[in-house]
C-alpha cells in the first residue's frame, strides 16, 4: 500500500522559511530557472486579456518565489492569481530558460490544497466533484444518465423557460451543460478487430466526460484504428485518467485513479495505448512524475506513459490509409480550420499530425487561424470555476474562428469542443466545431458509399 506522504520529485526544498508546508510542493529548482526575461508574457491568454502582471507566468512564478522564500503567506489574493491560471502551458513552450510550468503549478495548486482553506462551497463542490464522482465511472454514469434524461425529456426546456433552474443546487452552472451523446462509451472490455491483416494492437482509454458527451467519437476512433488494421482492445476495469484531478491539486486522487488505470492497461500486452482526448494524453504521458515516489508503482507508471500515444500522433506514425471519401458540398470544398488544444499543441507538443489528417481529407480546404495555439478558455473545470476569464477567452476564440472564415473548426479534446460550441452559439455564429477524427471516419465512410470518393452532394 503506498502512502500519500511519500514525497513527489517536486518537493527538494532549499529554503526552511517556505510557507509551503507538507508533500508536494512546488521544487524551488523548477522556480529559480525563472530569470524573469518575459518572453512568456505575450502567449499567455489571461496576461493578454488583462494586461496585469499578477495573471502572467512570470508573476505567478514571483508568488511562489515570495510564498518559498516566506516574504508571503499563501493568501486568498495569491491564491486568486494562481487559480485564474489555465495550466494551457503556452509559457512553458517559449520559455527559453526551461521553466517546467506545468510541473510547477501542478504541485503549486496540490500544496494550496492542503495548506488554504476554501469557502464551505468551494469545498464541498471539488469533494463531490473529485472525490465523490471523477474516481467513480458507475456513479458518473448514472449522473450522466439522469441529465440525459434531463435533457431529452423536455425538463430542461421548462426548467430554462420557467426559470425554476436558478432555484435548484447548482442552477447557475446548468448552462454550461454539455449535450450528452444520445449513447455513452461503455469500456466492457470489448476488442474491435480489423478485417484483414493485424498491423499492431492497442488499448484504448474512454475516459470520463469524452465518453458521455463524445461516446460517438470515441466509436469513430475504433472504426478509423480497425480500418487501419489496428486490433482495439477498450479494459472494463479502466476509469478516469485523473487528469482534472492533478489540475486542479487533488493529486492524492489523481494517483488512485492512475494506479487504476496502470493495473487495467498492463492487464494484457499491447503495443500502444491509445488516448483521444489531449488532456488525458497528457496526464498519462506524465504518470511516473505523479508516481514517482511510490516504489510499486513507478516502473509500471513509467510503461503507461511510453505506451501512451495520441491517436493523430499513432495514425501519423502508423501511416494512416489515405481517405478518399469528398467532405465537399455541392462542388464547394468545406472550409475548416484547426485549434491546438493545449494539452496536445503545449503539454504534448503534438502539432502537426492533425493537420497532416485534415490536409489527407479530399475535398477540405484547410485554412489556418490566428492565435490557434491560445487557450478557448476550457481547460478542464476552469470554464466551471473561473467562468468571467473563461467567457472572454471563449468569445475571443470565436472571433478568431469567424475571421477564419471556416466553416468547421476542428479540434482534439472535449473540453475544447464544448467551449468552442457554446462560445460561437453565444456568438451567434453557426460554425461546427468537429474532432479530426469524426472528419477522418466520415471521408472514410463516403469513400467507401461512393466507391471513388467522389463529392456526394
Ligand atoms: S519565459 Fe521563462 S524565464 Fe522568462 S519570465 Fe517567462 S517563465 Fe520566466
Ligand atoms: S499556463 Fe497558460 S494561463 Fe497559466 S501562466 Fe502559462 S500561459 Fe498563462
Amino acid at each position: 500500500m503506498t502512502t500519500e506522504s511519500q514525497q513527489s520529485p517536486t518537493t527538494a526544498r532549499t529554503s526552511n522559511t517556505s510557507n509551503f508546508r507538507g508533500p508536494d510542493v512546488p521544487s524551488p529548482e523548477d522556480m529559480y530557472k525563472c530569470v524573469h526575461c518575459g518572453f512568456c508574457l505575450q502567449v499567455c491568454p489571461t496576461y493578454l486579456e488583462t494586461g496585469l502582471e499578477a495573471e502572467s507566468p512570470r508573476g505567478r512564478i514571483a508568488l511562489m518565489k515570495a510564498v518559498e522564500e516566506g516574504r508571503a503567506e499563501i493568501s486568498e489574493s495569491i491564491v486568486g492569481h494562481w487559480d485564474m491560471c489555465l495550466q494551457c502551458r503556452a509559457c512553458e513552450v517559449v520559455c527559453p530558460s526551461g521553466v517546467p510550468y506545468g510541473r510547477l503549478m501542478e504541485a503549486t495548486r496540490a500544496n494550496v490544497e492542503r495548506v488554504f482553506k476554501r469557502g464551505f462551497k468551494a469545498r464541498r463542490a471539488r469533494s463531490m466533484g473529485f472525490k465523490g464522482v471523477l474516481p467513480n465511472p458507475k456513479r458518473l454514469d448514472r449522473i450522466g444518465g439522469l441529465l440525459r434524461f434531463y435533457q431529452k425529456s423536455g425538463l430542461q426546456t421548462i426548467a430554462r423557460k420557467t426559470g425554476a433552474i436558478r432555484l435548484a443546487p447548482g442552477g447557475s452552472l446548468e448552462k454550461y451543460l454539455p449535450e450528452l451523446g444520445d449513447k455513452f462509451f461503455v469500456a466492457s472490455g470489448q476488442i474491435i478487430r480489423p478485417a484483414g491483416k493485424v498491423r499492431a494492437r492497442v488499448a484504448l482509454l474512454g475516459g470520463c466526460v469524452m465518453r458521455l458527451t463524445h461516446g460517438a467519437t470515441l466509436e469513430a476512433v475504433t472504426r478509423v484504428l480497425a480500418r487501419n488494421g489496428v486490433e482495439v482492445y477498450v479494459p472494463e476495469a479502466q476509469g478516469c485518467c485523473g487528469a482534472l484531478n492533478a489540475h486542479a491539486g487533488e493529486r492524492d486522487t489523481a494517483r488512485e485513479m492512475a494506479r487504476r488505470n496502470i493495473d487495467a492497461f498492463l492487464e494484457v500486452e499491447t503495443d500502444a495505448i491509445i488516448v483521444a482526448s489531449a488532456g488525458c494524453g497528457s496526464t498519462m504521458k506524465e504518470y511516473h512524475e505523479l508516481l514517482a515516489n511510490d516504489p510499486e508503482y513507478v516502473e509500471k507508471a513509467a510503461v503507461v506513459a511510453e505506451l501512451t500515444k495520441d491517436i493523430h500522433e499513432f495514425l501519423a506514425d502508423l501511416t494512416f490509409e489515405p481517405p478518399r471519401g469528398s467532405l465537399a458540398t455541392e462542388g464547394k470544398d468545406l472550409k475548416v480550420t484547426y485549434q491546438d488544444s493545449c494539452h496536445l499543441g503545449q503539454a504534448q507538443r503534438i502539432t502537426a499530425p492533425p493537420r497532416e489528417l485534415l490536409n489527407a481529407i479530399p475535398g477540405i480546404e484547410f485554412v489556418e487561424m490566428e492565435e490557434s495555439m491560445v487557450c478557448c478558455g476550457s481547460a478542464g473545470t476552469y470554464s466551471l470555476i473561473e467562468q468571467g476569464m473563461s467567457l472572454r477567452l471563449g468569445r475571443r476564440k470565436a472571433e478568431r474562428i469567424v475571421a477564419s472564415g471556416a466553416d468547421v473548426v476542428a479540434t482534439a479534446n472535449p473540453g475544447c469542443v464544448i467551449q468552442m460550441e457554446q462560445a460561437l452559439a453565444r456568438a451567434g455564429e453557426g460554425a461546427q466545431v468537429r474532432y479530426v477524427i469524426d472528419l477522418l471516419d466520415e471521408s472514410y465512410r463516403r469513400g467507401d458509399e461512393d466507391g471513388d470518393g467522389a463529392d456526394t452532394s
